[in-house]
C-alpha cells in the first residue's frame, strides 16, 4: 500500500457513509489519475463549505444567506408549512413539485432508545412561526420509520394547543420511509393522500 498523501486521502474517504476501504482506494487513485485541477477544485470547495453554507434563520434549510431561497420566494403558498427531518427530504419533496408552501427543518428526529428526546426538536421556533405567519396547515413529512412516526405523533400533540390543522403524508412511501429515495410520483401521491393527525 502506498503511504503518505494517498493513505491520508483513502482514510478520509473511507469515513463517508457507504464507502468502504476498497471503494475509498479506488476513488483516491481515480482522483490522482485526473487532471490536477479537479483535485484543487474539490479541495477548495470542501475547504470553505461550512463558511459558505448558511442555515436559514426561519426554516433551517441550507442556503447562502440568512434566509433561504424558499423563504424569500413570495410566490410560495404562505399558509402551509411542511415539517421535515432533514434538508435532503425537503429537496426530495421539491423535486416532486406537489408542495408549494414553505418548510420547517427539524434537523433531528425523536429517538427515545438513543436518548434523543423532545428537547432536541426546535418546537418553540415552530410554534412561534405558526402564530406569526398565520399558518393554517402543518404537513408532517418525517420518514415513515419508527422514529419518524414517534416524532409525528409528538408534534401532533404538541401543536394541538395552537389550533392549527396538522396532517401526515400518506404511507405510499416505501416502508422504512426514506423520502430521499422515494420516486417523485409516489411522493406526490403521499402528499395528495395526507390524513389528519
Ligand atoms: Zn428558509
Amino acid at each position: 500500500m502506498a503511504d503518505g498523501p494517498i493513505t491520508e486521502l483513502v482514510e478520509l474517504l473511507a469515513r463517508l457513509p457507504g464507502i468502504g476501504e476498497r471503494t475509498a482506494t479506488r476513488l483516491a487513485f481515480h482522483i490522482l489519475g485526473l487532471e490536477p485541477d479537479y483535485a484543487r477544485a474539490l479541495g477548495r470547495t470542501l475547504a470553505d463549505l461550512h463558511e459558505r453554507v448558511k442555515r436559514c434563520e426561519l426554516c433551517g434549510n441550507f442556503g447562502v444567506s440568512q434566509r433561504c431561497a424558499i423563504c424569500l420566494d413570495a410566490r410560495r403558498e404562505p399558509h402551509q408549512l411542511c415539517v421535515v427531518a432533514r434538508v435532503q427530504d425537503l429537496i426530495a419533496i421539491e423535486r416532486s413539485g406537489r408542495f408549494r408552501g414553505r418548510y420547517h427543518v427539524l434537523h433531528a428526529l425523536l429517538a427515545p432508545l438513543e436518548g434523543v428526546g423532545p428537547d432536541r426538536l426546535p418546537l418553540a421556533a415552530l410554534i412561534e412561526r405558526i402564530g406569526r405567519e398565520g399558518i393554517e396547515e402543518v404537513i408532517v413529512a418525517t420518514p415513515l420509520s419508527v422514529d419518524g412516526e414517534a416524532t409525528s405523533m409528538y408534534l401532533a400533540q404538541a401543536l394541538r394547543a395552537t389550533g392549527v390543522r396538522t396532517t401526515r403524508i400518506a404511507s405510499g412511501v416505501p416502508h422504512g420511509g426514506d423520502l430521499e429515495f422515494t420516486d417523485q410520483v409516489t411522493l406526490g401521491r403521499a402528499f395528495e393522500g395526507r390524513r389528519e393527525l
